[in-house]
């Protein structure tokens, strides 16, 4: 019967309450601050999160949201095209494109919609959409939507995506290449210059998944593809509100003028309520802050870095370069879940990542650091990976 497909997970959300593990969904009872509450009943820094600036607790953006709603009302009651537009979204859209460098800028009420409703939509029947094998299920939910011919080339991998382009032949230059800026599970960054030469050999175009960059890469904030000084040849850059912003909702954003067409193409865009003026508000004074500020940015990659060398040092496998996320890997799964438990109970929240949500068959830990952390607390967290070997949780050359 239709059902019988999620005994699996329920034998598997069986065994979470068994064992008392609260990895997956854990209650914040009480937020501290943007870096420290009370999940689960246990005072914890927040080292699971995607606050990479601290801004979902900047009282500037709060007092935004409290000026919004008593101005506007809880929300807006219906779609962009209907009643659903106020001024506050066509501010933001202009201040985003302005940020960017770019002409158009659309907003989407999440990061979700965005990037599903974007690549569900540039591509159709007839065309092709190359995505990064390891793509954020949202993308792997629009390029199925979009009826385009689907191929993945191997994560980051610029010789296999030349391979697959060049056996396109004449299609190339009906193909949407589809990569992120910074990869949300391990915190590697795409090799973007290469996929961009790629993409003008080919005369393809490219869509890049900024959510966990902007605000982190690139001089002014913009994202992995400033960085890496490419972004005259992205087509579209897509992004979500939810992370270094601190709200909920996206965009996309382009050079092309047909971008305000594509908007009334978009299902995820045209039916659904839009933003709430809230959100909206707080996120225009975040972009603010993260243009005006980039001493966040710094602070941020300050921790990252002492992040990455504390675990290091300590013998973890934690990836090429430092990066805002560092992921521990387990081969294990009984060790993952042990481990996550004694962090948690040491006072240090970060994300239990299982299959598939993984992008191998691994098990992670992935931390991630905000500017808001102290060195204080990075060092606290350092510490509980330090009593982790020490209890025999993790093996230092087997992590
Ligand atoms: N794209 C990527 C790469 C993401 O990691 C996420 C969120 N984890 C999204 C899109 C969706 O963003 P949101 O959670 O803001 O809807």
């Amino acid at each position: 019967m239709l059902l019988d497909k999620f005994k699996e997970m329920a034998a598997f959300q069986a065994e979470l309450r068994d064992r008392k593990l609260k990895a997956f969904g854990a209650v914040t009872e009480e937020l501290l601050s943007a870096t420290e509450g009370v999940v689960e009943g246990r005072r914890v820094i927040l080292a699971g999160t995607n606050n990479y600036l601290g801004l979902s607790a900047d009282p500037r953006c709060i007092e935004a949201a409290r000026e919004a709603t008593s101005r506007w009302g809880t929300g807006t009651t219906g779609s962009r095209l209907a009643n659903g537009s106020f001024s506050e979204h066509q501010a933001l859209e202009a201040e985003l494109a302005a940020f960017f460098g770019v002409g158009h800028a659309i907003t989407f009420s999440t990061g979700y919609a965005a990037t599903m409703g974007t690549c569900a939509t540039l591509a159709g029947p007839g065309d092709v959409i190359l995505l990064d094998a390891d793509s954020h299920s949202s993308i792997y939910s629009g390029v199925k939507l979009s009826g385009a011919e689907v191929i993945r080339y191997r994560h980051s991998d610029p010789a296999d995506l030349a391979k697959r382009l060049r056996r396109l032949g004449d299609r190339a230059a009906n193909t949407l290449i589809v990569a992120e800026g910074i990869y949300s599970m391990l915190g590697d960054i795409a090799p973007l210059q290469e996929i961009a030469d790629l993409k003008r050999q080919y005369g393809a175009m490219l869509l890049v998944d900024e959510a966990h960059s902007l605000g982190v890469l690139g001089e002014r904030g913009r994202g992995a593809a400033e960085a890496a000084g490419v972004e005259d040849a992205v087509d579209f850059i897509v992004g979500t509100f939810s992370k270094s912003l601190g709200g909920i909702g996206g965009y996309c954003v382009s050079q092309h003028a047909e971008l305000e067409d594509v908007r009334y193409c978009i299902r995820a865009y045209i039916f659904t309520a839009s933003p709430t003026p809230s959100v909206v508000a707080s996120t225009r004074r975040a972009l603010q802050i993260l243009r005006d500020e980039p001493e966040l940015r710094e602070q941020l990659w300050d921790n990252a870095r002492r992040l990455y060398d504390g675990l290091k040092a300590l013998g973890l496998a934690v990836g090429p370069a430092p990066s805002p996320v560092v992921a521990v890997e387990f081969e294990d799964r009984e060790a993952a879940m042990a481990a996550w438990q004694q962090l948690f109970d040491n006072g240090v929240y970060v994300n239990l990542v299982v299959p598939p949500a993984s992008p191998s068959t691994n098990y992670l830990l992935r931390n991630s650091m905000s500017a808001a952390h102290t060195a204080e607390q990075v060092d606290r967290i350092i510490g509980a990976y330090r009593d982790l070997i020490d209890a025999g949780l993790v093996t230092p050359s087997a992590a």
